[in-house]
């Protein structure tokens, strides 16, 4: 099969790439490489072309043979999303939707999206499932949230059939260091508490000590990079083989089910570095619910999927790996 990956040169999109290739398929990737890297792209077909432009786009894509779009290009940073919502609206929200028009028009009706657990809010249950409340408390998960909804309403008026894949906390590395996470500026838990180890950065603020947590730091639900594209390709298969449930449109949680506080995940990082980090200890980051857990047993159940990098020590691990390799590359 051939796919459009919209963001295929960002983070989780060239592990979803990288999949695509390891099952024998090939990929387009599309992206405005504004946060994505050329070294991500695996020798596919690149397209440099900003979803915001409606006109690049449609001459961008004329004339391709697609089986189905993951869709990943997006801004996806709570802190960021609070100061530039504006900017999120746009390339989260008005990008889907010129995606989402060309892709009518060019018969394309098979779309795997990048969403999050952002979507929910504050959490009012221990395990969050797909039918909780969701009331976003922060412009990225208002953005994400949007776009499901358009989503759901183009599939429910459309031929289009969509699954949405609300991430908790994507982590870690290619388990052979050949593709992980590099952001400019850092801002995720674990490259920030490991660049700070290897002495490439500042040290680590933890982001306030006074949540109502067993030790006051956010629990959050850390799922690695790789089981995230391998629930990409099973929501993908899904689609093409019909057997999904209701018309159109599901959404599926992507997590490990199990929550680790920063401090928590701090401490894996120190015993997988072998040495203690640098860190203080600082105010809230505005947006942060104190914990989101994921109950993702419909992934497993309906796309049969199974992480199977679940220990925060082997997360950590290859995302140390890689941050090795990183550096000194
Ligand atoms: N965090 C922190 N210091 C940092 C980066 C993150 O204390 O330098 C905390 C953050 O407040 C959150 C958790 O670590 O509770 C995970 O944040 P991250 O930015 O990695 O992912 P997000 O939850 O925003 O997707």
């Amino acid at each position: 099969m051939h796919y459009l990956v919209t963001g295929g040169a960002g983070y989780v999109g060239s592990h979803t790439v990288r999949a695509l290739l390891q099952h024998g398929h090939t990929a387009t990737i599309l992206d405005n490489f504004s946060t994505g890297h050329r070294w991500a792209t695996q020798g596919q077909v690149v397209l440099d072309v900003d979803l915001r432009n409606p006109s690049a786009l449609r001459d961008a894509l004329r004339g391709l043979e697609i089986d189905g779009i993951f869709h990943f290009a997006a801004k996806s940073l709570v802190g960021e999303s609070a100061k530039t919502p504006v900017t999120y609206y746009q390339n989260n929200v008005t990008g889907t939707a010129n995606l989402l028009e060309v892709a009518l028009e060019n018969g394309w009706h098979r779309v795997v999206f990048s969403s999050t657990a952002a979507i929910y809010g504050n959490p009012l249950t221990d395990r969050i499932t797909e039918n909780h409340p969701k009331v976003p408390i922060n412009v990225y998960g208002q953005t994400k949230l949007t776009v499901e909804n358009m989503l759901k309403a183009t599939c429910e008026a459309s031929p289009m059939a969509a699954v949405s894949l609300r991430y908790f906390n994507a982590a870690g590395a290619a388990e052979d260091a050949s593709l992980g996470e590099v952001h400019d500026p850092e801002t995720h838990l674990i490259p920030t508490a490991l660049k700070a180890a290897s002495g490439a950065g500042q040290p680590l603020t933890i982001f306030g000590d006074d949540y109502p947590t067993p030790d006051g730091t956010c629990v959050r639900d850390y799922i690695h990079v790789q089981d995230l594209a391998d629930a990409h390709l099973r929501a993908m298969n899904a689609l093409e083989q019909q057997r999904l449930e209701g018309p159109q449109f599901d959404a599926f949680n992507l997590g490990n089910g199990v929550g680790f506080s920063v401090k928590e995940v701090f401490a894996a990082c120190e015993d997988i570095v072998g040495q203690s980090i640098p860190y203080r200890l600082g105010q809230r980051r505005e947006g942060d619910p104190a914990r989101l857990v994921a109950d993702a047993s419909r992934a497993r159940e309906e796309l049969g999927w199974q992480p199977r990098h679940s220990e925060i020590e082997m997360i950590v691990a290859t995302a140390w790996a890689w941050e090795q390799k990183h550096r000194s590359a």
